[in-house]
C-alpha cells in the first residue's frame, strides 16, 4: 500500500484514506506522496479513455487504497452531468497556444474539478474505516475554494462546513455567492485579516485544546490544496490536455510541453509536478504570479521572505503570501528533509 509522509515528520505516514480524512497532518505537515516516478502511466492507453475512465486509471495507482468499485463510484458520482461538457476539462487552441478549460465546472472555478470528487473520496473513506464521528471542514477561501467548496459539500449527511475569508479580500459575486448558499451544513465566516490569516486561523484550529475539548465525537478536516484529495485529483487534467494535444495531432506522443500555471497556494502547479513524476511529457511548468509575486521571487532567488506587503488584486485566489502547498515540493526534492 502506498504510503504518504508528513512534511514536518517523515515517520509520520498514512494511507491515502488516512491523510483524506485528515486534512492536515497533526504535527501540522501536509501529507506527500513519495516515489510517484515508480508508477508507470502508459500514454498510449490515456488517448482511448475518457474524463472519468482516465480519472479512475490514474487515481487508482495513487490513491491504492480505495477498491476500484469504491473510485469508480466517487468518480461517476463527481463527473457525471455536474460539469457543462462530459469532456470535463476540452482542450482550446487560443492564437499559437493552448488552453485546458477547467472553468466547466458547477461554480466556473477550476476547484470545481477536484472538488466535486472531495466529499466522495472523504465519504467513502470514511464509511470504511466504520468511523461514526461527524466531518467538520474548515475551509480558508480568496474566493474560489468558498464557493467551490460549499457548493460541493452542502446537504452532504454527517458533515458540517465551515468557510473563512478575507472581509476586504473577495469580489463582491463571490462573497455573494458563499453568503447566500444553501444546505443544513453550511457556514460563513468573514476575518479582519488576509487570506494568510484566515489559513493560519484554520491551521491553529487543528492543534488548539480548546477546538479539541469542543470537537471530540467530530473529525475536524480541509478542502483546502492542503489536503491530499483536493490536490491527486488535478494531476489528472494535466494527463488530459496532453492527450488532447496528441489526440489533436498538435504534438506527437511523447513530445515535450510547457504548462502555464496561475499560482496562489501551488497545489494546482504541484499536481502538475507530480504528472510530471508520473512520466507526463512536461518540459517546463510556469509559475504565473500577480502583483504578489513572492513565488516569482523565490524561484529566482531562492529567497522566500513573506515579510512583504500585501496587495488586494482583480485576481484574489493569487493574492497569497504564505503558499502552503511549496512545503510539499521542497521536501520533494529535497530527498524528504523534513
Ligand atoms: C485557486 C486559484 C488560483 C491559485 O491556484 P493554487 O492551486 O492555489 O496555486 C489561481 N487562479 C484562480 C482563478 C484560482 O481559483
Amino acid at each position: 500500500m502506498r504510503k504518504f509522509i508528513s512534511t514536518r515528520n517523515k515517520n509520520n505516514s498514512v494511507t491515502s484514506k488516512e491523510a483524506i480524512i485528515k486534512g492536515l497532518s497533526e504535527d501540522g505537515g501536509l501529507y506527500t506522496p513519495t516515489d510517484l516516478q515508480d508508477i508507470k502511466i502508459d500514454l498510449n492507453k490515456c488517448l482511448y479513455l475518457n474524463y472519468q475512465e482516465l480519472a479512475s486509471y490514474i487515481l487508482s495507482k495513487i490513491l491504492d487504497d480505495y477498491s476500484e468499485e469504491e473510485l469508480n463510484e466517487c468518480i461517476s458520482k463527481a463527473y457525471t452531468k455536474t460539469f457543462k461538457t462530459n469532456d470535463i476539462t476540452p482542450t482550446s487552441k487560443i492564437g499559437k497556444d493552448f488552453m485546458v478549460e477547467l472553468y466547466n465546472g458547477p461554480t466556473s472555478a477550476f476547484k470545481d474539478v477536484a472538488l466535486t470528487l472531495l466529499p466522495h473520496l472523504l465519504k467513502t473513506a470514511y464509511k470504511s474505516k466504520g468511523l461514526d464521528k461527524k466531518i467538520y471542514i474548515l475551509t480558508s477561501t480568496s474566493g474560489d475554494t468558498g464557493k467551490a467548496a460549499l457548493e460541493a459539500f452542502k446537504n452532504v449527511e454527517d458533515t458540517y462546513i465551515t468557510v473563512f475569508y478575507p472581509l476586504d479580500g473577495v469580489s463582491y459575486v463571490q462573497e455573494r455567492q458563499m453568503n447566500t448558499t444553501t444546505g443544513n451544513n453550511v457556514d460563513v465566516v468573514s476575518v479582519e485579516g488576509n487570506f494568510d490569516d484566515c489559513q493560519r486561523m484554520q491551521k491553529e484550529c487543528n492543534d488548539d485544546i480548546r477546538v479539541k475539548e469542543a470537537c471530540k465525537n467530530v473529525q475536524l478536516s480541509s478542502a483546502n490544496s492542503i489536503n491530499l484529495g483536493r490536490l491527486v485529483p488535478q494531476i489528472v487534467y494535466y494527463f488530459k490536455g496532453y492527450v488532447d494535444l496528441v489526440k489533436n495531432k498538435h504534438i506527437k506522443l511523447n513530445d515535450k510541453v510547457n504548462f502555464i500555471v496561475p499560482t496562489g497556494n501551488f497545489g494546482n502547479i504541484l499536481a502538475g509536478y507530480l504528472a510530471k513524476q508520473l512520466g507526463c511529457p512536461i518540459n517546463k511548468l510556469v509559475c504565473a504570479s500577480n502583483k504578489n509575486n513572492i513565488l516569482t521571487d523565490f524561484i529566482n532567488t531562492g529567497i522566500y521572505d513573506k515579510n512583504r506587503d500585501f496587495y488586494t488584486t482583480m485576481s484574489p485566489s493569487m493574492d497569497i503570501l504564505v503558499s502552503s502547498n511549496l512545503e510539499r515540493l521542497l521536501f520533494i526534492l529535497s530527498d524528504f528533509d523534513d
